[in-house]
């Protein structure tokens, strides 16, 4: 029993101390990014190719760290009491940006009164892992629809993309790690976000089609909005 409590304690210490130190690694790796590129646009043709390697290997450091630690913040878990509706604007926010670059939308669709009990960090990471997938299955033009309601003792959300879709080989693998389909993907972010929702006593499923798309439904036990 002992050993459990000192165990969780070390496990926080490390995950927040992992935040940290994404956060402080994250700025040079962008400014190295950049100098890089800078000298790839002034240099013969043998010396660009290794330079814009270099910078794909950047890159994909910088993906690993968004898959864990977008919104992690070096502090110590906090559980309240979550406003869904705010942080799934907030998430939303963040990720508009992408969709539309590529012509793709976002639509939401959350009543005010919802509320589920986690940590914000977290919790945004968790969503923020699958929207990110939906927008990169659309590939282009596209909708990812979010909504969410309560049902009994339950809040569902889901998460809908009329994008690429999965063949069912590659719906059961979804959340191992390393298992991925895209040249630049980690194959981390679905088994961050399962990990969460186990943690948070969420349910997750998936529905999806090839050629059609995916749709992802996932509940949390219901709790009364008294902030905190
Ligand atoms: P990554 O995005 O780095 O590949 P993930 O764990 O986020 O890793 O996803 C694993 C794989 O699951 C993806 O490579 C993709 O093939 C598939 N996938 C996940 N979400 C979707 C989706 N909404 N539509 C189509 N395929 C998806
Ligand atoms: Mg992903």
């Amino acid at each position: 029993y002992n050993n459990e409590i000192q165990r969780s304690e070390k496990m926080e210490m490390i995950s927040g101390l992992a935040a940290s130190v994404a956060h402080e690694v994250r700025n040079p790796l962008q400014v190295t990014r950049g100098f890089l590129q800078l000298l790839s646009n002034r240099t013969d043709d043998k010396e660009r190719d290794y330079l814009l390697l270099a910078v794909a290997e950047l890159d994909r450091a910088s993906h690993i760290i968004t898959d864990f630690l977008t919104f992690a913040k070096p502090q110590l878990e906090d559980i309240k009491v979550l406003h869904l509706s705010e942080e799934i604007k907030h998430i939303v926010g963040v990720l508009k940006p992408l969709a539309n670059l590529q012509g793709g939308e976002i639509i939401v669709d959350i009543p005010n009164n919802l509320y589920i009990l986690g940590n914000s960090s977290k919790f945004k990471q968790a969503l923020i892992n699958m929207i990110k997938n939906s927008i990169e299955a659309l590939d282009g033009p596209g909708q990812v629809h979010v909504w969410a309601y309560m049902s009994v003792d339950r809040v569902f959300i889901h998460i809908k993309d009329n994008g690429e879709g999965m063949e069912p080989e590659v719906l059961s693998r979804l959340g191992q790690p390393y298992f991925s389909n895209k040249t630049k993907g980690t194959g981390l972010g679905l088994m961050v976000t399962f990990r969460i929702i186990e943690v948070m006593e969420g349910n997750i499923k998936f529905k999806s089609k090839k050629g059609e798309g995916t749709e992802a439904i996932i509940s949390f036990p219901l709790v009364y909005g008294n902030k905190n």
